[in-house]
C-alpha cells in the first residue's frame, strides 16, 4: 500500500452568489466553497482527494485548520492506518488535545478533520480499485465497525450491537445491489425553490425538472411568512397535489413560530420541514415535532458530531436524519450516524448541494440501502443542480434517480482546471470579478 507523503490544502470557492443560487433565509448570498486536500503518495502514482464545504468567506480558517492537522497524516503508510481506522480517526480528532480544546469535534476543526478523512477513504477505495460504496459494503460487519470510534454513544449503541445490525442485512445485499444497478436510489429536487429566485425562474424551473422525472421538490421558506405563502402556491401551482414538497427554514424561526408558521403553510400539504430552528435546540425540535403532529420534522445538515444525533434519535425530536457529509468528521462518523440511525429506525436523507455534497451522499445512501438500513422506504436523497461540471467523476441522474457511481474513490476529485480556476483569490474566476468590479 501507498505511503502520504505531502498534503496539499486549497482554498476553492465559486462564485455562486452572483446568481443567488444557493440563497435562503439564512444565507442571503453563498459562494459556495471548498476546503480541497490533496494526499499525495509515495512514486505519486495515486492520490487521495477530499474537501469540506463552506459558503465563502471563513474558507481560509478551515484551510488552516487542515495545515494544522496535517501532520497527523503526512508520512504514514495507508496501511497502518485502514488496519484500524477507527484509532486513526480518534487520534485526528482528539489525539492533539491543543487543537482539540478548539471543538472539540465540532466547528472548523471538526470541518478540516472531514477534508482529511475524506480523502483518505478516496484514496484507500482507489488503492483497492473500487467505488467508496463498493468497498464498505464488501467489508464484514466486524470490519466495518473496526473502522469506527464508539466513544460517548454506547449507552445508545455498542460495537456488538452495530454487528448484529449489519448482519441483519447480510442476505439480501447482493440483491439490493443489483436493484440499484437498474433502477437506481430516488432523490429530490431543491434547484427550483432557492429564495432569491424570481416568480418567473422558480415556474420555468419546476416545468424543465418535471419534464426531467423528478417528482419530488423542496422550497426554501423562512422569509416572509405571506410571501413564503405566495411561493408554495406558485409551486404548487407547478407540481400539483399529489408530488411531494418538502420545505426548509435554514434555521429561521424559534420553537412557537416554527409552530406557527407550519400551520399557515400547512394547507400546501408539506412533507417534511427543515431546520425550522436553531440546529442545537434539540429539545425545541422535540416540542415542534409533538406539537405539529403530522408534519415531519427534518434536520441534521447543521448537526455536528454523533453525540448530537446520539440525543436527537433518544429525545425523539427529528423524524428524518439529514446528516453531512463534511460537518461530521468524514465518512467514519457518517457510518456510525447510520448505525444509530438504524438501531432508532429513523430514515437518512443526507444534506445534498454545495459543492460535492452530492458526489459523497449518493455513496453513503446506497451503502445505507444496501448493507445498513436495507430500506427504502421514507428515504430520498436530496440534489442540487450545481456544480457537478468541476469533477472528474460528477454524479449522474436518470429521470430523477441517482445512478450508482462506477469509477473508483469517493468522487470528490476536481477537475484539474477547474481547481486552478477558482483558487481564491488568484483563480481566473476571481480576477475576472475584480477586473468587472
Ligand atoms: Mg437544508
Amino acid at each position: 500500500m501507498p505511503r502520504i507523503e505531502r498534503i496539499e490544502v486549497h482554498d476553492i470557492r465559486f462564485p455562486t452568489s452572483r446568481q443567488l443560487d444557493g440563497s435562503d433565509a439564512m444565507n442571503a448570498a453563498p459562494d459556495y466553497s471548498a476546503t480541497y486536500v490533496i494526499l499525495h503518495t509515495s512514486g505519486d502514482a495515486l492520490s487521495g482527494h477530499g474537501l469540506t464545504f463552506t459558503i465563502g468567506r471563513g474558507n481560509d480558517l478551515c484551510v488552516a485548520a487542515v495545515q494544522a492537522l496535517s501532520a497527523q497524516v503526512e508520512g504514514r503508510d495507508l496501511a497502518e492506518i485502514t488496519a484500524d481506522m477507527g484509532r486513526f480517526w480518534r487520534e485526528l480528532t482528539s489525539g492533539d488535545s491543543q487543537l482539540r480544546w478548539l471543538g472539540p469535534e465540532k466547528g472548523v476543526m471538526h470541518l478540516a478533520s472531514a477534508a482529511l478523512v475524506n480523502a483518505v477513504w478516496d484514496l484507500w477505495a482507489k488503492h483497492e480499485e473500487k467505488p467508496v460504496w463498493k468497498l464498505l459494503t464488501d467489508m464484514t460487519p466486524e470490519a466495518l465497525v473496526r473502522c469506527l470510534d464508539f466513544r460517548f454513544v454506547t449507552d445508545a449503541l455498542t460495537p456488538e450491537e452495530a454487528i448484529g445490525l449489519l448482519k441483519r442485512q447480510q442476505s439480501g445485499k447482493a440483491e439490493r445491489e443489483s436493484w440499484l444497478r437498474e433502477h437506481g436510489y430516488p432523490g429530490y429536487t431543491t434547484s427550483a425553490g432557492w429564495l432569491g429566485y424570481s416568480e418567473e425562474k422558480m415556474r420555468t424551473l419546476c416545468r424543465e425538472a418535471l419534464a426531467d422525472g423528478w417528482d419530488q421538490f423542496k422550497q426554501k421558506v423562512g422569509g416572509d411568512i405571506e410571501e413564503d405563502r405566495r411561493r408554495a402556491r406558485i409551486l404548487r401551482e407547478e407540481i400539483g397535489e399529489s408530488r411531494v414538497l418538502m420545505m426548509d427554514a435554514n434555521q429561521m424561526w424559534d420553537v412557537d413560530e416554527s409552530v406557527e408558521n407550519m400551520r399557515r403553510l400547512a394547507e400546501f400539504n408539506p412533507y417534511w420541514i427543515e431546520e425550522p430552528t436553531s440546529p442545537d435546540d434539540i429539545l425545541g425540535h422535540a416540542e415542534i415535532r409533538h406539537r405539529l403532529g403530522s408534519i415531519r420534522v427534518a434536520t441534521g445538515e447543521h448537526c455536528h458530531n454523533r453525540v448530537m444525533f446520539k440525543q436527537f434519535f433518544q429525545a425523539e425530536a427529528l423524524d428524518v436524519c439529514q446528516l453531512d457529509a463534511a460537518r461530521l468528521g468524514g465518512l467514519n462518523e457518517v457510518i456510525l450516524v447510520l448505525l444509530l440511525a438504524a438501531k432508532f429506525d429513523i430514515p437518512v436523507c443526507p444534506h445534498g448541494g454545495g459543492v460535492g455534497l452530492c458526489e459523497y451522499t449518493q455513496h453513503i445512501s446506497m451503502f445505507d440501502y444496501i448493507a445498513v438500513s436495507g430500506s427504502l422506504d421514507g428515504r430520498v436523497l436530496e440534489y442540487v443542480d450545481h456544480l457537478h461540471e468541476h469533477f472528474v467523476d460528477p454524479v449522474t441522474v436518470v429521470r430523477g434517480r441517482y445512478q450508482l457511481p462506477r469509477a473508483p474513490g469517493y468522487s470528490a476529485t476536481l477537475k484539474a482546471d477547474s481547481l486552478a480556476a477558482h483558487h481564491y483569490p488568484d483563480g481566473s474566476a476571481w480576477r475576472d470579478a475584480q477586473a468587472h468590479a
